[in-house]
C-alpha cells in the first residue's frame, strides 16, 4: 500500500528570502498579526501564505519549514487544522460573504485549541466587499495574541484604505525570468518558455494554463491568426475557432504571442517554444511591429473590460483582435 504523505508547501525559490525574513521576524517575536501579500496573479503567493501558516503550526519546524511529520502538519495539511481558518469565496460565488467574516471574527477570538498559533488566511482578500471588510476591521486591529491573519491579493487598490493600513504588506513580484523559467522547465519540460510567455512571466499561472484546453490546441489557433495576418484566412473564417475558448484567457496568450513574435523580429532570438518559433517568425514578417504593437494593445484592453464583467460577443471580439492585425483598427476609428 501506497503511504500518502502529507503534502506540505515549500514557497517558490523566489519567494525564499521574503519567507526566510518572516520566520526570522517570528523567531524574535516581531510577526505582525496581519500581513498582506500582495503581486501578481499566480506568482505564488498563496503558496507562500500556505507555508507560513504550516510552519506557525508545525510543532517542530526546520530551517523555516513544517517538518511534514509532527500532528500539527498533518492536521493542516489535511485541511483539519482547529487553528487554521481558510476565508474564501465559497462555490460559486466570487465574494467573500460576511457570514464568513463572522466566522472568523469568532475564531479570532477563541483560544488556539493546540495551544499555539492561530492563522487566518484571507484569500483573495479582494474578494471581500465593502461590508465584509469593514466586519474585519476591528479583528485585524485587535486580534487575540499569537494570531496572524494573511490577507493575499492580485488587486490590493480593492481594498480598502483602512484595511491595507493595519497589515504589513509583503510585495511578492513576478520573478525574474531566467530563475522562473528554470523552476517551469523543470515541471512541464520544453514547453515551459511558451506558457511563461503566455502568463505574462508569473510561474504558477504558466503552470495552470498547461491543464487549459487552449494549450493543446495551440499551433492550430496561432496559425489561424498568421494565416489571417498573411492574408490567406478571412477574420470571419478565422475567429470561429478561436472562439471555442475563453476570451479572458486566450487575451493573455495572444498578447504573450505577439510580443514574443516582435521581440523574435526585432532581436532574431527564436522562442524557445519549438513548435510555435516557425510561426511567430511568420507573424512577425507579415504585420509591421507599430502594428503588432497596436494589437497587443488592444488586446489588453478588450482584457481588461472582459475583467470588469464586460460580456461582449465573443467572436466579435476576437475579430476585432485579428482586423488589428490587417491593419483595420475599430477602436482607433471610434475614438
Ligand atoms: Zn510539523
Amino acid at each position: 500500500m501506497a503511504v500518502t504523505r502529507a503534502r506540505i508547501q515549500v514557497p517558490c525559490p523566489w519567494h525564499q528570502d521574503a519567507m526566510v525574513q518572516l520566520v526570522e521576524q517570528h523567531a524574535q517575536g516581531r510577526l505582525p498579526h496581519a500581513l498582506l501579500f500582495s503581486g501578481p496573479r499566480g506568482v505564488g503567493k498563496l503558496r507562500m501564505a500556505e507555508s507560513l501558516a504550516q510552519t506557525l503550526l508545525c510543532e517542530k519546524p526546520a530551517g523555516g519549514l513544517p517538518c511534514g511529520q509532527c500532528q500539527g502538519c498533518q492536521l493542516s495539511t489535511a485541511g483539519t487544522h482547529p487553528d487554521l481558518h481558510r476565508l474564501s469565496p465559497e462555490a460559486g460565488s466570487r465574494a467573500i460573504k460576511i457570514d464568513q467574516v463572522r466566522q472568523l471574527v469568532s475564531f479570532a477570538t477563541r483560544t488556539a485549541q493546540y495551544g499555539g498559533y492561530r492563522v487566518a488566511i484571507i484569500q483573495p482578500a479582494e474578494a471581500l466587499n465593502r461590508n465584509a471588510q469593514n466586519a474585519l476591521l476591528k479583528t485585524l486591529e485587535e486580534p487575540g495574541g499569537q494570531t496572524l491573519l494573511i490577507l493575499v491579493s492580485d488587486q490590493p487598490t480593492l481594498l480598502l484604505p483602512t484595511i491595507r493600513s493595519r497589515c504589513q504588506q509583503r510585495l511578492l513580484p513576478v520573478p525574474e525570468r531566467q530563475q522562473a523559467l528554470e523552476w517551469l522547465q523543470g515541471q512541464v519540460g520544453d514547453s515551459a518558455a511558451s506558457l511563461l510567455d503566455a502568463a505574462q512571466g508569473a510561474p504558477l499561472h504558466a503552470l495552470a494554463l498547461e491543464q487549459a484546453d487552449w494549450f493543446a490546441d495551440r499551433e492550430k489557433l496561432l496559425e489561424a491568426l498568421v494565416s489571417v495576418a498573411e492574408g490567406r484566412q478571412s477574420v470571419a473564417q478565422a475567429s470561429p475557432l478561436l472562439a471555442k475558448h475563453d476570451p479572458t484567457e486566450m487575451a493573455g496568450v495572444i498578447y504573450g504571442w505577439l510580443s514574443r513574435s516582435l521581440h523574435q523580429s526585432i532581436s532574431g532570438e527564436a522562442s524557445a517554444d519549438s513548435r510555435l518559433a516557425p510561426l511567430l517568425e511568420r507573424l512577425g514578417r507579415a504585420v509591421p511591429p507599430a502594428r503588432l504593437l497596436r494589437a497587443g494593445q488592444r488586446v489588453l484592453e478588450g482584457r481588461r473590460a472582459l475583467l470588469s464583467g464586460a460580456n461582449p460577443n465573443k467572436e466579435l471580439l476576437y475579430e476585432q483582435w485579428l482586423l488589428v492585425l490587417v491593419g483595420v483598427d475599430a477602436a482607433a476609428a471610434a475614438h
